[in-house]
């Protein structure tokens, strides 16, 4: 069973950095073996206070701690008095106990936390599933990080060891004899890559890296009104981090594949529909598809070819809310494959409205036509 290191500093969980070490600072004061030479519970007190601070002083550590439960690489050791190396990263703990100064060499900033990267993955849909919303498994492969060294790169127990290159400093100093006197170089330990420490036995499931590929399985909830651009934020689905880093974030990007019906503007949509000569000049009640269900259209009497007609509020939901309209233009179509008897009709109707027509005969027009070509 992991011990509730926030009970044991009696802090709350979502206590600063700040307020974790105060309140460390107080309790190792107050229950240091030096001070309380009579008390035997003070030292096992001391020791629980020593192991607490050491996982949440360290937000790296305190990330992990947070997330697993648990700490990958606790030292195998006592929190007793002499405890004090464990701590040597963090200045003050080693100043309260030693003394400012003490410590001779400088200490670069070892294993810092980094996050994952942010992801992008791309998602094709229909336009209807855009109007509609829906709901997609997608599979991707990303960098875990990795379950057996929560991401440290080292092995369970193993601690990282100071750099014997640069002796732990993080650089290298060369000296330079020249007419205008002694020259101090200083470079970043190759090493080392100027953290001053180096792992000796890397984690051998992920080699050392702190992280492994993966295959990752999600559902994305795509809501309606996205378009092609949309970018669905998922957090916490990138890669992960290394060190106590978080994980990034996946941003889905959303693709509407092309309609053979609709066009699309903004939360508008477009289609064409034809209709008769006959309902262009008198008036008549079309169906014309939606993007949802068919609907029902008046066309006014004596319409014109390529009239555009407005249905509010038929068009694609906006993602900030309301709906957009459908813009339905109609195309007249003029027969092309009259009986005698409808020509007849047609020509009657010329005669009625007072104008001259002088039909001309299919094939000879079709010869004519030919001819121009
Ligand atoms: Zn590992
Ligand atoms: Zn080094």
């Amino acid at each position: 069973m992991a011990k509730d290191y926030y009970t044991v500093l009696g802090v709350p969980r979502g206590a600063s950095q700040g307020e974790v070490k105060q309140t460390y600072r107080r309790l190792a004061r107050e229950y240091h073996p030096d001070v309380r030479k009579d008390d035997p519970q003070a030292n096992e007190r001391f020791k629980e206070i020593n192991e607490a601070y050491y996982v949440l002083g360290d937000p790296d550590r305190r990330s992990q701690y947070d997330r697993f439960g648990q700490v990958g690489d606790m030292p195998a050791r006592d929190f007793g008095r002499d405890f004090g190396d464990l701590f040597s990263p963090f200045d003050d703990l080693f100043d309260m106990f030693f003394g400012r100064g003490a410590r001779t060499t400088a200490r670069p900033q070892q294993d810092q936390a980094i996050g994952g990267a942010h992801l992008r993955h791309d998602l094709e849909i229909s336009l209807e599933e855009a109007a509609h919303g829906t709901e997609k498994a997608i599979t991707f492969s990303r960098l875990d990080t990795c379950t057996v060294c929560f991401g440290t790169g080292r092995e369970r127990g193993s601690a990282p060891e100071t750099c014997p290159t640069c002796r732990g400093t993080g650089e290298l100093r060369y000296q330079q004899q020249t007419v205008f006197g002694h020259f101090t170089q200083v470079v970043t330990c190759r090493e080392c890559g100027g953290r001053g420490t180096v792992i000796r036995h890397p984690c051998r499931e992920c080699g050392g890296t702190g992280r492994r590929e993966a295959a990752r399985e999600l559902t994305v909830q795509v809501p309606p009104g996205v378009d092609s651009g949309t970018r669905l934020r998922i957090p916490s689905e990138g890669e992960g981090g290394i060190h106590g880093g978080i994980r990034g974030d996946l941003y889905v990007v959303v693709h509407v594949r092309p309609h053979p019906v609709f066009a699309r503007e903004g939360s508008d949509l477009y289609c064409e529909v034809p209709i008769s000569m006959v309902q262009a000049a008198l008036g008549d009640e079309i169906s014309v598809p939606g993007i949802d269900d068919p609907t029902t259209m008046a066309i006014p009497p004596g319409t014109q070819p390529g009239t555009r007609l407005r249905l509010r509020g038929q068009g694609m939901p906006d993602l900030r809310g309301g709906r957009g309209d459908l813009y339905v233009r109609l195309g007249v179509e003029i027969p092309k494959d009259l009986t005698s008897e409808q020509h007849q009709v047609l020509l009657q109707l010329a005669d009625l409205r007072g104008e001259r027509v002088r039909p001309q005969k299919r094939s000879l027009w079709k010869k004519m036509k030919d001819l121009l070509q």
